[in-house]
């Protein structure tokens, strides 16, 4: 697969024009376009009567008579000016199936972004991990929260702080970091998977908003328990006794 970047289509053309853009850039007769996936977008606001969106874009294509690996060397080799590169793995590596054998199944304490990442990867790796949150489940939180909002009481355990989907969940959900880490794009994706909208991949500035956030986190949520998780609401971890070696 190939990665160009600086594809360019005004505000009010479809994202089909996507592929015949990629053709003209590279300029190479016969060439098809046979599957793309958007990886970035920016916006080029410099001239305000015709604003762009600018994409950098993974691609699969083709040239009559050759394999896929000669069609991708013959337009490295030939379009060297087109800001074009074998597009990098930006798979997650992640264990299919755990190997090692755990005396007993891990625990996490917390369901905030961090304890869900860790229950999801230890889930799909066939661990079965238990999760211990302090807080309640989203629908009895957004209930205490209200009431907070509304009457003042606060309840200790259940608030904007404590619960499932962490500290953040009543926030705006802006999902901003542009670190290079692998893992951001596994939690993307699987933000995706879990109803986000697929735009979360490609956008500079991914932004999630708070009520989709909690359907994807309720949504994670059941997927780490079909995988054999455990989440235990109002469970606070109070102290760790450690035995043996
Ligand atoms: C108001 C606000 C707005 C924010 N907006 C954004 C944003 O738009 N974008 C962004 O990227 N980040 C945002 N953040 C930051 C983001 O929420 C945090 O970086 C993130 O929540 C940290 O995740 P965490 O899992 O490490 O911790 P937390 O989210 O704090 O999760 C910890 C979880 O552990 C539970 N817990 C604590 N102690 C125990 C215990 N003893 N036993 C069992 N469970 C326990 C808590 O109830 C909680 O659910 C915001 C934060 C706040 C407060």
């Amino acid at each position: 697969m190939l990665r160009i970047h600086e594809i360019k289509k005004s505000l009010g053309e479809s994202q089909g024009v996507i592929p015949e853009r990629i053709i003209k850039k590279l300029g190479v007769k016969g060439l098809e376009i046979q599957e793309y996936r958007l990886i970035k977008e920016s916006v080029d606001a410099r001239n305000k009567a015709d604003i762009k969106l600018v994409y950098s874009v993974d691609f699969i294509s083709s040239l009559p008579d050759k394999t896929a690996g000669e069609t991708e060397s013959r337009l490295l080799n030939q379009c060297k000016n087109a800001k074009l590169e074998l597009a990098p793995d930006m798979k997650y590596q992640q264990v299919a199936q755990g190997s090692e054998s755990l005396m007993h199944r891990p625990v996490i304490a917390g369901f905030g972004p961090s304890g869900m990442f860790a229950g999801l990867i230890l889930a799909q790796a066939g661990y079965r991990p238990i999760i211990l949150e302090r807080g309640k489940s989203i629908e009895e939180r957004v209930k205490d929260v209200e009431r907070f909002w509304k009457e003042g009481v606060l309840d200790e355990e259940s608030n904007v702080q404590f619960g499932e989907g962490g500290a953040g969940l009543f926030s705006d959900g802006k999902l901003t970091t542009q670190i290079k880490d692998p893992r951001v794009r596994k939690v993307l994706e699987e933000f995706v998977l879990a109803g986000g909208p697929p735009e979360l991949l490609y956008k500079q500035k991914p932004h999630i908003g708070t009520d989709v956030l909690r359907r994807v986190v309720c949504s994670i949520r059941r997927t780490i328990l079909e995988h054999g998780g455990e989440i235990l609401f109002q469970s606070r971890l109070t102290g760790l006794e450690v035995s043996g070696k």
